[in-house]
């Protein structure tokens, strides 16, 4: 809040004042994608080694003073952010990466990375007077809103498409949401939410249309650089659905950056999935985005209609980064390998990355001995239907010892070894 400069239009490139109070460029209406920036000089006299030695903060509100809201009641919120990130050890052996971390996204308080923008949006409608917020999600974005407005004592108002996964539609349930399962796929809950929210006026926690949002998703890769003792690793992948996550990350490193806390700023892998594919497809034949089907397990990056292009695209393309798209079976293969690994279970969209780190070292573009860190964004255990296809089912016996015996007889090589 303190130290935002302007607000300025992903299209059209118009600058508004800092204290401009709409999410959107007036000029392009919803399409104008609006990017916050900073004025990193004054940032610096409190943003600096000496404030980050000295905070107590863990949680991503460590990051509040590079953030765009006042943040007055943070101490009210759940505990977002803070995640750790994992040095693997039989990963990166597999994989053949010297130094391969896992940011495991799945430990915020209902379970993916979403929880960093909800959080956000949760003050934000909160010091604007705003009691109800409403956005359209394919699962994440819902079930984060709904519990971090319960938390606070604001109502929340659910688009999702009829798709979203049992645990995930469980969650927002639970956290009291008004939740409305739209008969069609993300592109449809999302139009719905659009004019649903212009009709009543709510808090909008559309990601790509609110600004604020990318600001608390960026808190990922600050923790990423500080976890890392300031320094950017070589490569960050991350999976992309409408693209706020990755136009997240690259904001966060580029703070950094700017702030002179670290020296560069990695490459952006964008992973899809390739029965949703838009970006990939897209960079490979050079040309514009088009529509995609949907159609793939990971269903928080099945979107077909990406809603912040823009940014993405810019993102992966001034990181230098590459963007990859990894099949179905490659994803479940991540989900396998990362938790027999290292004991992180993922849903298919959070291990996404994983695959697609995989498939990059394959390609020759990672190299054995560059840092590597694959953003693992949402918990296995809100997918529980996938988890259970790459995971395989228990051996049932009756509770006898001898019949225990004979089949440890015939399978004590699997077991021991
Ligand atoms: C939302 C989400 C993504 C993708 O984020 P976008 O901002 O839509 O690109 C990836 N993984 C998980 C688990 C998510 O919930
Ligand atoms: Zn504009």
């Amino acid at each position: 809040m303190r130290f935002i400069h302007s607000y300025e239009c992903t299209l059209c490139g118009a600058v508004y004042p800092a204290d401009s109070s709409f999410f959107t460029c007036p000029a392009c209406g919803e399409k104008g994608i609006l990017e916050i920036r900073y004025d990193y000089e004054r940032m610096k006299s409190i943003v600096n080694a000496d404030y980050f030695r000295a905070s107590k903060e863990f949680s991503m509100w460590r990051y509040l003073p590079l953030m765009s809201i006042r943040g007055t009641d943070i101490g009210e919120t759940l505990r977002v952010g803070w995640t750790p990130l994992y040095r693997t050890q039989r990963l990166g052996q597999t994989l053949q990466i010297d130094r391969l971390f896992v940011k495991d996204e799945g430990c915020n308080p209902t379970a993916s990375l979403k929880d960093r923008a909800s959080a956000v949006a949760c003050l934000h409608a909160r010091e604007m007077g705003r009691p109800i917020l409403a956005c359209a999600s394919t699962g994440n974005a819902a079930s984060s809103l709904a519990g971090n407005a319960a938390r606070l004592g604001l109502k929340s108002v659910i688009f999702v498409p009829k798709r979203a996964p049992l645990g995930k539609l469980t969650q927002m349930m639970l956290f009291g949401a008004t939740v409305i399962s739209v008969d069609g796929d993300y592109k449809d809950a999302f139009r719905l939410s659009r004019e649903a929210i212009a009709k009543y006026g709510w808090y909008n926690r559309n990601a790509a249309i609110n600004p604020h949002l990318v600001e608390g998703k960026k808190t990922v890769a600050l923790e990423i650089a500080e976890q890392l003792g300031f320094h950017a690793p070589d490569w960050v992948a991350v999976s992309v659905g409408d693209g706020c996550t990755v136009a997240g990350v690259y904001k966060g490193f580029y703070d950094f950056w700017k702030l002179g806390l670290i020296e560069k700023i990695p490459k952006i892998l964008g992973v899809q999935s390739s029965g949703c594919a838009p970006f990939v497809e897209a960079a490979a034949e050079r040309r514009g985005l088009r529509e995609a089907a949907e159609n793939t397990i990971a269903d928080s990056i099945s979107v077909g209609i990406p809603r912040n292009p823009v940014k993405v695209l810019r993102a992966v393309t001034a990181s230098k980064g590459a963007w990859i798209a990894v099949s179905d079976a490659d994803i479940l293969e991540a989900m396998r390998l990362l938790g027999r690994t290292e004991g992180i279970f993922g849903e298919p969209a959070g291990v996404a990355p994983v695959a697609g780190v995989q498939a990059a070292r394959i390609a020759g573009w990672i190299k054995k001995e560059e840092t590597v860190v694959a953003v693992m964004t949402g918990n296995g255990l809100k997918d529980p239907a996938n988890g259970q296809k790459a995971a395989g089912s228990p051996v049932v016996m009756k509770p006898d010892l001898a019949t225990f015996v004979h089949w440890m007889d015939q399978h004590d090589k699997e077991v021991c070894l």
